[in-house]
């Protein structure tokens, strides 16, 4: 039985050639933490990103330099760009020229109602969306003070200063963020912005932390939201590799079943009950599953005994039930053969490649 979330409403919008909100499947970005200076570094970082299935990546534009190596960043990209800019309304005119697929600029920090109407307008021209990206880290100290601190309401007025300039400019091409490390407030937030409006959602929990905590406190939020229909593209953030970022954000819609692909592991906990080293095989199980690419979604399942193991077993597309000595292995449903523990891994890298 699949499970349905029904998922917010949210106006179309485009990516270079990646669709943003209207329903569009979420979209998994991330940004790089090369100098975007260094063409040659920061191309090779998207290419590991596209590797691993981002779909959109960011750069941070923090001077002329990262904004004169746009134009060839952009054209050798394998994925659409979003400049990441603050401050300087020209590094946006800049990054627009160079051809980028997005922006990610907060309209009240540049300068003026003049300089945003004059973003714009060129990002209206080359047809690209702005994303309205607010932080718990950087609320305006009136806000701060109007609420007594960062509250999900003062995140909601910030954002909602900010589209209000760039909808004064005469433009709607929106997308909106408004993250926090606090998952609570964070939630808050997103939830309450999703009902006043539908400009597509870029959701995430911000500085999250090292990959372990950090994994857990970005899947509950992102996870959270998506199982309520909120978000149509998602940015996990690690103290880290971003590539880890990509992997764990694919992760989280694929336990959400909102993303198919790939190879699933199902282990069992292990328990007095085991009977053969599953940890051991679930973890060359996965190191060979990373390597491989199937063309539809594949179910692996090994479980450490005859309690769970058959049932588990029989309903993936491949499957062990460990026994004494050894176990039996399923494909499919059906009982391939019982094997002693020596044969067992072969066996099942060998059958999963295949079948791969
Ligand atoms: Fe224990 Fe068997 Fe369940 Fe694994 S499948 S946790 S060995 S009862």
């Amino acid at each position: 039985m699949t499970i349905e979330f029904t998922r917010r409403f949210s106006r179309p919008l485009m990516l270079g050639k990646t669709p943003v909100g209207g329903g569009a499947p979420l979209s998994v970005q991330s940004m790089n933490n090369t100098r975007t200076a260094d063409t040659a570094a920061t191309l090779t970082q998207l290419e590991e990103l596209a590797a691993v299935g981002c779909d959109i990546g960011r750069l941070a534009v923090a001077d002329f330099s990262d904004a004169a190596a746009l134009p060839d960043i952009a054209r050798f990209s394998p994925l659409p760009l979003v400049a990441d800019i603050h401050f300087d309304y020209r590094l946006a005119l800049k990054a627009i020229e160079a051809g980028v697929a997005g922006l990610r600029l907060n309209p009240g920090n540049i300068g003026g109602k003049e300089r945003v109407k004059q973003v714009a307008q060129a990002a209206q021209a080359a047809g690209i969306p702005i994303r309205v990206g607010v932080n718990g880290g950087s609320l305006e100290k009136d806000l701060l003070k109007k609420y007594g601190g960062v509250t999900a309401e003062a995140l909601v007025e910030s954002a909602g200063r900010h589209i209000e300039m760039l909808e004064d400019a005469g433009f709607f091409s929106i997308k909106l963020s408004l993250k926090a490390s606090r998952l609570p407030l964070m939630l808050a937030a997103y939830r309450q912005m999703a009902a006043l409006c539908d400009y597509p959602l870029h959701i995430g929990v911000t500085e999250a932390g090292l990959p372990g905590k950090g994994s857990v406190k970005s899947a509950l939020g992102i996870g959270i939201l998506l199982a309520q229909g909120i978000g149509d593209t998602l940015r996990v953030s690690l103290t880290g590799d971003p590539v880890e970022e990509v992997k764990l954000a694919l992760d989280i819609l694929r336990a959400l079943e909102l993303r198919t692909g790939g190879i699933e592991i199902i282990s069992c906990p292990t328990c007095g009950r085991t009977d053969i080293d599953v940890v051991a095989l679930a973890q060359a199980i996965q190191k060979e599953a990373a390597l491989l690419t199937p063309a539809k979604p594949l179910s692996i399942a090994v479980m450490g005994c005859a309690v769970n193991g058959p049932g588990e077993a029989r309903d993936a597309d491949l499957g062990l039930a460990g026994g004494k000595n050894g176990g039996v292995l399923f494909a499919k449903g059906e009982v391939i053969g019982r094997f002693g523990e020596e044969e067992l891994l072969p066996e099942l890298l060998r059958r999963m490649r295949e079948l791969a």
